[in-house]
């Protein structure tokens, strides 16, 4: 099977926990319109449902990356309301967080750098896995954070990057078996 295809609904066969009944909460954070929730939907296999603001949704999926079978609970809850709580609850329920900006809206970007901050305040220790997602990289005319960029600012905070397009598809499942990795090398690395 080519592990390279952007269309996420190969790899994903049902919900429920892992081998180990392990289900890995991972959390997307970044600012408002810049793709979260488009790219959530395609995890989740339901982007049909039209571009509503819905409040929040949680996406509860099994994915086989490497031959292997993870199960992961997807939260797009970040805009779900503005409480302090949230956030807060946010910053600490994850396994993983997906960080994303547009690499339309350079203020996105700069938000982007200051959850990063934020969530490595709020779990000083630990070594979380975090990818850095520069989405709408079909918006070629309009870009105004460069690939270069994005990949210096994963560099200077230490978490892995990738740019997408949730319209076209590009790279979303990469970045979805991208996660999934993330958190098996930690975990690995916990386990030694
Ligand atoms: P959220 O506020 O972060 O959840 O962002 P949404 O997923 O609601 O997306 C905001 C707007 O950007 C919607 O109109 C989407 O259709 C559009 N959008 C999301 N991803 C892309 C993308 O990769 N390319 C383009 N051109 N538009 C996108
Ligand atoms: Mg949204």
């Amino acid at each position: 099977r080519d592990g390279c295809v952007s269309d996420s609904s190969d790899s994903v066969i049902s919900s429920g926990s892992d081998a180990e009944g392990h289900v890995h909460k991972v959390v997307l954070l970044g600012e408002h319109g810049v793709g979260k929730s488009s790219l959530a939907r395609i995890f989740g296999g339901v982007e049909d449902a039209h571009d509503s603001e819905e409040a929040g949704n949680t996406y509860d999926r099994s994915v086989i990356v490497d031959e292997e079978e993870a199960s992961i609970l997807l939260y797009d809850i970040w805009e779900q309301d503005n409480s302090q709580w949230l956030k807060e609850q946010c910053m600490r329920m994850g396994d993983a967080y997906i960080i994303v900006y547009s690499v339309t809206d350079k203020a996105s970007f700069e938000k982007a750098s200051e959850l990063r901050i934020q969530l490595r305040r709020a779990r000083q220790s630990e070594n979380i896995p975090i990818i850095l997602v520069g989405n709408k990289s079909d918006l070629v005319r309009s870009r105004e954070v460069s690939v270069e960029e994005g990949r210096a600012c994963a560099v200077v905070f230490d978490c892995k990057f990738i740019e997408t397009s949730a319209s076209l598809h590009h790279n979303v499942q990469d970045l979805f078996e991208g996660i999934v990795r993330q958190i098996r090398l930690r975990k690995d690395s916990k386990e030694q």
